[in-house]
């Protein structure tokens, strides 16, 4: 079997760093086993939150919903992608008319073979984070923005990820395509599998036998089940 891990949500909190002593117990739970691990983010920022021992233990780390990927720190392959100017002028127009009222900065981020998005900007505090968070769950602002941006783009993609932003790219270029790369039946661990997630795709191919598909709903949830497995 091959474990596929979602990184923010379901190995750390969202954009932060792991918990030490789940580090600690991931880095052994991962010994002679076959584990990839899978994020929006980039190589750097993924780097950052789980370490180099676990991204040099794992077999591999695709990075930027698979567009690229990394093996023991090694880059295999990358998909650039640079998103039409319609897009970012549309991105600017949701930025100037929604009705949030912080805007931190950093909001449209370019990313391999895909652009990040948050109202909010990924400069917020992590107050402001949660904050947005929250009002997004009441709002469901981000669910608004991804069915806008799909209607008038029928060739692009948008996932809800994280906390505060929403994942764009070309249609098949999420999270699923890293299957291709990985032999063998997959048990997949992700936080967002629900329609509109970003791991939503990847699980959706991932449902039914050899493969299996469990959703948690943060890391301690995560080190709970592995440690039964
Ligand atoms: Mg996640």
């Amino acid at each position: 079997m091959n474990y596929v891990f979602d990184i923010d949500g379901t190995l750390t909190p969202s954009r932060q760093l792991i918990n030490p002593s789940f580090k600690l117990f991931f880095l052994e739970w991962i010994r002679n086993r076959d584990v990839y691990l899978i994020s929006g983010s980039d190589y750097p920022k993924s780097e950052e939150q789980v370490g180099k021992e676990v991204l040099h233990a794992v077999k591999g780390c695709f990075n930027t919903a698979g567009n690229v990927y990394y093996v023991k720190g090694e880059l295999i392959y990358r998909q650039d992608w640079e998103g039409p100017q319609d897009l970012i002028d549309l991105l600017e127009s949701f930025l100037e008319h929604s009705s949030y009222p912080i805007k931190a900065g950093n909001h449209i981020e370019k990313r391999i073979g895909m652009i990040n998005f948050s109202i909010v900007g990924r400069n917020c505090t992590l107050e402001q984070r949660n904050a947005y968070n929250l009002y997004d769950h009441e709002n469901q602002e981000r669910a608004r923005l991804r069915k806008t941006i799909m209607e008038q783009f029928p060739d692009i993609e948008v996932s809800i990820g994280g906390q505060i932003s929403i994942d764009i790219y070309p249609v098949g270029k999420n999270k699923s395509q890293i299957i291709r790369n990985i032999k063998g039946p997959i048990h997949f661990f992700g936080d967002k599998t629900m329609e509109g997630g970003n791991d939503y795709d990847l699980a959706k191919k991932l449902h039914s036998p050899p493969n299996k598909v469990t959703q948690v709903q943060n890391w301690e949830e995560t080190m709970q089940i592995l440690k039964k497995l």
